[in-house]
């Protein structure tokens, strides 16, 4: 192995202390040569992180508030951290251009990306190593997607040999301006500088140690993966497991780079590897997730099944009405389609009187409060009895299946039950699958 690029997120860089373990780490081992560093986040539960400072400074000069107690903050925060760690990054006049550019009504990204800014010019100056500018060498798509002009621009600019540092969550938008991803979005400026440096490992550094079988507010023991492939993390991310930036998985799977996540404040701790569909682990489940919010629309018609083009009819009146459907389990005279809540108001949208004059079906209904369990796993693919154990489970803690989807990759069974039942079916499932 060669390179190794790793990505520190904000509690790992959160005061002079945390700084330093970063250091360590990346001193340990003379492969890890890349590094992206977000915006120092909290110290304790009540403290501000740098980026939402940011964004307060730029909310209040909006309003012609005054911004001065925020920016003196923002000023303490890093001139503490510079002080703390015995280096000259310039973060003073950095900040003095800050601020004269904040009266002038600098734009809101340019604004939140300086935490990320500030903070890799310290890293850079700790450790010694070349500090590499994002703007102009990571470019996003109108959308805040990673833009391929990126793979063009930013190899040329890493050097052959010895560490670099570059800041996470921002780049160039398609106005030549600087442009920032969604929030939390240096776990995608950290993939994506894994590609350009055509790394062999793609190390994430948070405060936990790896990647949890079930969201811990649910099962509060829950285990951490060893080991998960990018579709399954991918399946679970969307059922509302929330671990790790969706999008930063891209750049990895595109380059079959693996990804570990791993925790500054635990190093020795093995941490979760996300790795390549051919590297899953042999194991019939890698995890639960769930989440509420959806409803059913269900639709009957007597022989729908010898009507040509009933699902179409219904799925186009929902995307000429702007709302995109989850799932669609169909029967031979019935249609259910679940739909996101959020985007779907019976009353208001007039949904379901469209779909009475173009289908004219004998009953549909709506019913809200539905939760959508996912179980993920490459491993039950093939291997008998995956089912019958979590429908055995659910039944056994009492928990009423509304709607049963599993895709024919057999890459996850997904439960839509009732609202009020998301907590005892996730630990239904997590008991029959990881406990016995
Ligand atoms: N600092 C940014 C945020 O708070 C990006 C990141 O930390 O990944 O969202």
């Amino acid at each position: 192995m060669n390179l190794i690029a790793c990505k520190f997120g904000g509690t790992s860089l959160a005061d002079t202390t945390q700084f330093r373990k970063v250091a360590q780490i990346v001193r340990l081992d003379p492969r890890r040569r890349a590094v992206v560093v977000s915006a120092p986040g909290k110290r304790h539960k009540q403290d501000p992180k740098i980026t939402d400072i940011l964004l307060s400074i730029h909310d209040m000069v909006r309003r012609e508030l005054d911004p001065t107690p925020s920016i003196t903050l923002l000023r303490d925060r890093f001139l503490e951290i510079e002080r703390g760690l015995e280096v000259d990054a310039g973060i003073a006049g950095h900040l003095d251009r800050f601020e004269e550019a904040v009266r002038k009504g600098a734009d809101r990204d340019w604004i939140a990306s300086r935490g990320e800014h500030f903070s890799a010019r310290i890293m850079a100056a700790f450790l010694g190593a070349t500090y590499i500018e994002a703007e102009g060498s990571v470019f996003l798509t109108p959308n805040g997607l990673v833009d391929d002009k990126t793979w063009k621009e930013l190899g040329p600019r890493l050097p052959e040999t010895g560490l670099f540092v570059m800041p996470g969550f921002y780049g160039t938008g398609p106005n030549g301006k600087v442009k920032t991803f969604s929030r939390g979005g240096s776990d995608i400026s950290g993939a994506i500088l894994a590609r350009a440096a055509k790394a062999d490992l793609y190390e994430n550094w948070t405060d936990v140690s790896g990647l949890l079988m079930a969201d811990p507010r649910i099962v509060s023991d829950a285990a951490p993966m060893e080991k998960v492939t990018y579709r399954e993390l991918r399946e679970l991310a969307y059922s509302g497991a929330n671990v790790f930036h969706e999008e930063a998985i891209l750049p990895c799977k595109q380059a079959n780079i693996p990804i570990r996540i791993a925790n500054t404040n635990r190093p020795a701790d093995p941490g979760t590897f996300i790795v390549p569909e051919d590297q899953a682990a042999d194991r019939p489940i890698a995890g639960v997730a769930g989440r509420s919010g959806f409803s059913i629309l269900q639709i009957e018609k007597t022989l729908m099944n010898k009507e040509r083009g009933f699902g179409r009819k219904i799925l186009g009146i929902l995307e000429t009405k702007g709302v995109s459907y989850e799932l669609s389990p169909s029967g031979i005279d019935s249609m259910c389609v679940v739909i996101d809540q959020e985007d779907f108001d019976e009353s208001k949208d007039g949904i379901l009187e469209e779909i009475q004059k173009t289908c004219d079906p004998d009953a549909i209904s709506v019913e809200r409060d539905l939760a959508l369990i996912a179980t993920v796993g490459h491993g039950m693919a093939h291997r008998t009895g995956v089912a019958s154990r979590l429908f055995l489970a659910l039944a056994q803690a009492h928990v009423n299946v509304r709607v049963i989807d599993q895709g024919a990759s057999e890459l996850s069974i997904i439960v839509g039950v009732d609202a009020a039942d998301l907590a005892k079916g996730i630990h239904a499932i997590y008991d029959a699958f990881v406990r016995n």
